[in-house]
């Protein structure tokens, strides 16, 4: 049997607003640190609303519980100094991978007002400032990003990122393999060639997850719906559900050549583990 520690992982957090969350996101951090991660990577809030949190959170999982943890940063509403400044602060305590967004403003924040308006601009800035520090991680979204003008277009978008001087690529979650090998082979016969991690989303609470879902633009099969709704607020029965689909589908995405797995924890350990336990 491959245990869960040959399979390459990531495990992604949320700076919390409370000392009791923030706790709960040290404890499973602790836990998931038994994976040996290739790294961990904690939120940002577009307009720098998480500045702090994301700041605290990552040097505290990079220094304490020992994993390369990279933030996340976002552009639209940030100045260039205000970015400047924080790639300084992150780079002085040795991080040295960077995911890297456009963001998107909460809604009641405002007109975004940042100078750089897309990622590839983001990219392009943190090597112009930091040169080959920083490994660079941007979003890939297999099913189109709900904004792009069509699949094409979004395309177009992901290869500008690439070229811009991006690493590697974290992908939107999605619950159907077969997007995620039609975006890859996409990019590929585009002329680029950086790995292209899936993001996985565990299924544990499908009302969130439906909201969510819609406004991110990831879709969830018909099938996956009707199931996930026939257990009403059974969490158990949708708990060992969506851990056997989205099993079922990581397995599917190693075996057909994904480098690693990325893990939208939610800051809870045991969905992530229950699945990596299946492959
Ligand atoms: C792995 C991952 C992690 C994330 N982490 C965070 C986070 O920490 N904080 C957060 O706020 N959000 C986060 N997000 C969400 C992300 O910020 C949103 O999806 C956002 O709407 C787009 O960000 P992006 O970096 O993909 O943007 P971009 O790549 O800039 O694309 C945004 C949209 O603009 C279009 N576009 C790009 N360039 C142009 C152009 N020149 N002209 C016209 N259209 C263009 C694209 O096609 C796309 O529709 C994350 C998403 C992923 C997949």
């Amino acid at each position: 049997m491959t245990t869960s520690k040959e399979i390459p992982v990531s495990f992604e957090f949320f700076p919390t607003k409370t000392e009791a969350g923030h706790e709960k996101l040290i404890a499973a951090a602790h836990v998931l640190a038994d994976q040996q991660p290739e790294f961990f990577s904690v939120t940002y809030g577009a307009g720098g609303s998480t500045r702090d949190r994301t700041i605290n959170t990552v040097l505290q999982l990079d220094q304490q519980v020992k994993v390369p943890t990279a933030p996340h940063l976002s552009c639209v509403g940030d100045s260039k100094a205000d970015l400047r400044q924080l790639l300084t602060e992150y780079r002085e305590a040795g991080i040295r991978r960077i995911v890297a967004l456009r963001g998107d403003l909460p809604s009641g924040m405002g007109r975004a007002s940042g100078e750089l308006r897309y990622a590839n601009e983001l990219v392009e800035f943190i090597r112009e400032e930091t040169g080959d520090h920083f490994i660079i991680e941007v979003a890939a979204y297999p099913e189109a990003h709900p904004q792009a003008r069509n699949f094409e277009a979004d395309l177009e978008n992901f290869v500008r990122k690439a070229k811009a001087g991006a690493d590697s690529a974290i992908t939107q979650y999605f619950f159907n393999a077969d997007c995620y090998f039609h975006f890859v082979d996409r990019v590929r016969k585009a002329g680029v060639d950086l790995p292209i991690v899936p993001g996985i989303m565990p299924i544990t609470n499908y009302t969130s997850l439906s909201r969510f879902s819609d406004a991110c633009g990831a879709e969830i099969p018909r099938w996956i719906r009707k199931q996930l709704e026939s257990y009403g607020d059974d969490s158990a029965s949708i708990a060992a559900f969506g851990t056997e689909v989205i099993s079922d589908m990581c397995q599917r995405l190693l075996d057909g050549g994904a480098p690693s797995l990325h893990f939208y924890t939610l800051n809870q350990a045991q969905p992530s583990l229950a699945i990596l336990d299946n492959l």
